[in-house]
């Protein structure tokens, strides 16, 4: 099958179908054109485990970004060696992340969200764009009770990745936690071990933390954002492309002067740096954190 073969109907179809269903479908349709794309989310390893029951010889892709959790890291060795497949991990371009550190510092994302987009775009969004470029349906985690910004994701839907059709699916998209939890306890999957240590939704060390009792569940995702954004998304999972310009100088005292501006595909401007300060110390704070 291919992707312009999807009418109307048959997209209506796919988002009325169970989660189970929709995953085989998707590998009975599109065989090695299909990929789960996970960062070892609870959802991840639902999904692995529902695509195993259709192939044995089903892709998984994840994006390795150089600043994951350990804990993250053994994942990869755990499915694999459960499900007897070899997990495909994209890298972003390490010309491109010398450049970026050099310019603004291993921890640029404390100084404002231009930045933490930047590097989510450079260390996320563009190894996440090349693995996309091999494949025609891109099956996802997304839950719609993440947060609002995902309150309505659709199961199925078309979507443009670089100018180019694909089908992107989320199997999950309206399961709540406890049916995940039950699926995966009567199951006996593997999981991030982090899940045991108060985390709830992971990405990069120091970017995600452990959540305190009543927090919504995306809040320990960039947490020193918390009062300035509530869309906590690494871009991964917006569409359309987005365009970095503009400046920015760091002194050898650490102060960041200059302009950054961030753009979407049409050129209207969507975020501007401000000028303010990255320190080591700032980085230690949130390290601490992170450990604890
Ligand atoms: S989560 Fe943090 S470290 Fe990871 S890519 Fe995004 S800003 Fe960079």
């Amino acid at each position: 099958m291919k992707v312009v073969e999807l009418n109307n109907a048959l997209i209506e179809e796919l988002n009325r179908m169970e989660a189970e269903a929709l995953v085989a479908w998707a590998f009975n349709n599109f065989g090695a054109r299909a990929a789960i794309g996970t960062s070892f989310q609870l959802t991840g390893s639902v999904i692995i485990e529902l695509a195993s029951r259709t192939s044995k010889d089903f892709r998984v892709f994840t994006i390795d970004t150089g600043r994951l959790h350990q804990e993250t890291l053994d994942m990869v060795g755990k499915v694999e060696q459960r499900y007897g497949i070899k997990i495909e991990r994209f890298t972003p371009d390490a010309e491109k992340v010398k450049d970026m550190v050099e310019r603004f510092g291993e921890y640029l994302f404390f100084t404002d969200k231009a930045k933490q987009e930047y590097c989510c775009k450079v260390r996320k969004v563009e190894p996440n764009q090349r693995a996309l470029a091999s494949l025609d349906v891109w099956i996802t985690g997304l839950r719609r009770d993440q947060s609002g910004y995902r309150q309505d994701v659709k199961k199925a839907e078309v979507v443009d990745q670089d100018g180019r059709k694909i089908l992107k699916l989320a199997p999950l998209a309206d399961w709540d936690m406890n049916r995940i939890d039950s699926f995966i306890e009567e199951n006996d999957l593997p999981i991030n071990e982090l899940f045991g240590k108060g985390y709830d939704s992971i990405g990069c060390v120091i970017c995600s933390t452990p959540l305190v009792a009543g927090e919504a569940p995306r809040s320990g995702r960039w947490r020193w954002q918390n009062s300035e954004d509530n869309k906590k998304e690494c871009g991964i999972h917006i569409s359309g492309n987005t365009r970095i310009s503009g400046s920015v100088r760091i002194s050898g005292s650490g102060n960041i002067s200059g302009n950054l501006d961030i753009s979407d595909k049409a050129g209207s401007s969507t975020l501007t740096h401000k000028p303010s300060k990255c320190s080591d110390d700032d980085a230690d704070l949130e390290s601490e954190n992170e450990d604890g």
